[in-house]
């Protein structure tokens, strides 16, 4: 049987929470499915320093587990599933979860937000699990004392470098181009880290080891005078190169830039869909920060509010 509400929101990020508490508060009795990874990205994170109101930091699991909380202090329904489906044809939208229970509803709040990117090479698979990881929070602690790398020029990159550089004996970052894309603090930090060792204008071509990584092979200046192809040993390899939307399921009905990300009129939530509202990365290919995904929740809540009131739903 389908189940009939106001207000669905998909995700369990920054923007999931808050979109759930502001509608939780203007009493849509919102249900929040809490996706793939309850809590999102930041779960994974370590220390969150800039988000606002928490001048020490915070881990991003125990901001995640306050969000949660005020957000069923005002009545949200919290649930564990992911949506594999959805119809978005006509009234009211009908989401699928799990591939099997079907959810109608009036507005819907998308806050799927993102996922980490590999480089596509086959022994990124061959290795996965055995020296391949794309979360330096979540397996670092097996590298304690080892030999890593981590790829990328980017604030991720350079937090997981850092992060790793805490447990490792050396941390070596491998950067394509000739600089490093990340906010000057965070290059200062690695740059200026004994246990790093950053490789600008290098590339991956592939990783070697018996059963577990035990190294890599890279090219320098690749396809200059000075292309030089060299192996580093190492025990793990980390990814940090971006991520991609997770707007699959939508995009047969709400069109994405070509990266994926979710189109809205600017300045809102509104997607091209009345009362389909995306909020939080899948939406953000710009900024990518919890504080501006809090705040588009808070805006695709207000303006699933106005919806239902404006088309006399409530
Ligand atoms: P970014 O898109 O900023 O950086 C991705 C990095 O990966 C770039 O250096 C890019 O290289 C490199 N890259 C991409 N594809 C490949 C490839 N195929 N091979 C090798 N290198 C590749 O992603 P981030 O995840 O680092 O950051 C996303 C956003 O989140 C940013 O706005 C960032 O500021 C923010 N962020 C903020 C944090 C904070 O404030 N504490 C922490 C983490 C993220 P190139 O430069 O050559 O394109």
């Amino acid at each position: 049987m389908k189940e009939r509400i106001k207000c669905l929101i998909i995700g369990s990020g920054p923007a999931g929470y808050t979109a759930a508490i502001y509608t939780s508060r203007a009493n849509l009795s919102p249900v929040l499915y809490e996706g793939m990874q309850p809590g999102g990205q930041l779960t994974i994170t370590t220390e969150v320093e800039n988000f606002p109101g928490y001048p020490d930091g915070i881990s991003g699991l125990e901001m995640m587990e306050d969000l949660r909380k005020q957000a069923l202090r005002f009545g949200a329904d919290i649930r564990r599933g992911v949506a594999t489906a959805c119809d978005l044809s006509k009234k009211p939208y009908t989401i699928t979860i799990n591939g099997e229970k079907e959810i109608e509803t009036d507005t819907l709040i998308i806050c799927t937000g993102a996922t980490a990117k590999f480089l596509g090479l086959p022994d990124e698979q061959k290795y996965a699990g055995k020296g391949v990881s794309a979360c330096a929070t979540c397996d670092g602690f097996f590298y304690r004392k080892k030999v890593v790398a981590v790829v990328g020029g980017g604030d991720s990159a350079c937090e997981e470098a850092l992060y790793l550089a805490g447990l490792a004996n050396k941390v070596y970052l491998i950067v394509r181009k000739n600089y490093l894309r990340a906010s000057q603090i965070m290059q200062d930090r690695v740059l200026n880290h004994p246990k790093i060792e950053t490789l600008f204008h290098t590339n991956t071509l592939g990783l070697f080891g018996e059963e577990f990584v035990e190294g890599a092979h890279l090219v320098r200046f690749k396809g200059e005078a000075n292309e030089e192809k060299i192996d580093i040993a190492i025990d793990g390899f980390f990814l940090a190169i971006g991520h991609k939307p997770n707007s699959e399921i939508f995009k047969q009905f709400i069109p994405t830039d070509e990266n994926g990300y979710i189109k809205t009129h600017w300045g809102t939530a509104k997607t091209i869909i009345p009362g389909i509202f995306a909020a939080g990365d899948v939406a953000d290919p710009n900024y990518q920060q919890a504080v501006v995904a809090a705040g588009s929740g808070c805006i695709a809540a207000i303006e699933a509010e106005r919806y239902l009131n404006n088309t006399g739903i409530i």
